[in-house]
């Protein structure tokens, strides 16, 4: 039985200090509690305070769309990037149906011209097909539905009250078929349990069968607080699975094997070689004076992350697990990885990426390689190095908090 609580919010757009893998900026949740009850879900940790009774106990923000346009139509200096649907809830969970928060979120956005990134689990998102439709015409669009196991048996036990998976790979051939930019997220991996190459295999090929255009993939996280529902779940339907996933963990919760994320991720790059399905979509770049900076920081992120969306050519863990802390700051080396190389984050060129209001600060590593920039910006490409280097030449050494003034 689920209990619904109607709930007046304050605020309802949150932003992320640095845009995610999935190129979002902005995160609304219109429910708090999700109804799918995945026993790993990142939500149930102690740093979304959300309530124990996660599953069965939703908050319905309401008011979410009317807050979403005052918001949008009052903000002075709000403009348009990605806004992800959702972060820690699913937008198109059973309750949606009736109280269709989320599709007035979407006409709101829709209105306000805002890129949308879609996660959901649910062939409701199907319904909201035509207001979709606009975002993409208009703006932007990314689909992603989550699918972690080929197998009803396992995603059952995982993800208990969601729909099953081939219902899922139904609703990427209906998305698909209504030309959306739909793909698969196998989000995440649990190890030990869904990471088999028989089963990513199978997901890889459903995916592209399904019109999927990309596939993206990361490894669970055990937050505080969520890991001990994620505990009882293996231990009623893999308990002799366990010892071998807790040892592939830290103490932080991570994956810290090494060797287990380099030959997992090997594999994964071959199925993305094989099946052509890269790891996520191109960026939505504005058409504003910030492009060149959302162009130059695509390269330096997608450098970074050791390939570039579209050619099918990446093998990274989305999760960020293997990025480096920021202040490393080793110089670059000229050599260019091959696209199909697989290795560490570039330090410099992932931070740089991110602080998009901070890229002179690694201006002297894009000056010495123009040809990044030609790459990204074409013929203008030479200008903007010619810029770059002058810039460089005046800058402080410490870090500058200038937008690169093109
Ligand atoms: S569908 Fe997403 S938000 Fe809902 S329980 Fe599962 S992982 Fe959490």
């Amino acid at each position: 039985m689920v209990r619904v609580e109607p709930h007046t919010s304050q605020s309802v757009l949150n932003t992320l200090r640095i845009v995610n893998g999935g190129w979002v900026r902005h995160f609304i949740n219109p429910y708090r509690g999700c109804q799918f009850g995945c026993v790993y879900c990142y939500a149930r940790g102690d740093k979304y305070y959300i309530h124990e009774d996660f599953e069965r106990r939703i908050i319905a923000k309401e008011n979410a769309p009317e807050l979403l346009e005052r918001r949008l139509a009052h903000a002075r200096s709000l403009r348009p990037d990605v806004v992800g649907l959702s972060g820690a809830t699913d937008a198109w969970q059973p309750l949606e149906k009736k109280a269709r928060i989320t599709r007035r979120v979407l006409e709101v956005l829709a209105r306000h011209r805002f890129p949308v990134s879609v996660t959901t689990k649910s062939p409701l998102v199907a319904r909201d097909i035509d207001l979709l439709q606009e975002i993409a015409r208009t703006t932007w669009l990314s689909i992603t539905i989550t699918i972690t196991s080929p197998h009803d048996r396992v995603a059952r036990a995982l993800e208990p009250f969601a729909p099953d998976p081939d219902r899922r790979f139904s609703t990427v051939e209906m998305l698909a078929d209504a030309g959306l930019p739909v793909g698969v997220g196998v989000m995440p991996i649990v190890p030990r349990v869904t990471d088999g190459k028989e089963d990513l295999e199978l997901l890889f090929r459903q995916a592209r069968e399904a019109g999927a255009r990309w596939l993206c993939h990361n490894s669970l996280r055990l937050e505080p607080g969520a890991d001990r529902v994620f505990r009882d779940a293996m231990a009623d339907h893999f308990p002799a699975r366990l010892p071998a996933l807790d040892r592939l963990y830290d103490s932080t919760g991570t994956v810290a094997d090494a060797a287990y994320l380099q030959a997992r991720d090997r594999f994964i790059r071959g199925l993305r070689q094989r099946f052509g399905l890269p790891s996520r979509q191109p960026r939505w770049i504005p058409d504003d004076f910030r492009r060149v900076n959302f162009l130059v920081a695509e390269v330096l992120i997608n450098r970074a992350l050791g390939g570039r969306p579209g050619a099918g050519d990446e093998d990274e863990d989305d999760d960020g697990s293997s990025r480096p802390a920021p202040g490393n700051r080793r110089r670059l080396s000229r050599a260019r990885p091959p696209a199909s190389c697989h290795g560490p984050a570039d330090p410099d060129r992932f931070w740089a990426g991110h602080r998009i209001n901070n890229l002179p600060f690694c201006v002297s590593t894009l000056r010495d390689d123009p040809a990044y920039l030609a790459e990204t910006i074409g013929a203008r490409g030479a200008v903007v190095a010619e810029v770059l280097a002058l810039i460089a030449r005046f800058l402080p050494a410490r870090r500058g908090q200038l937008a690169l003034p093109f």
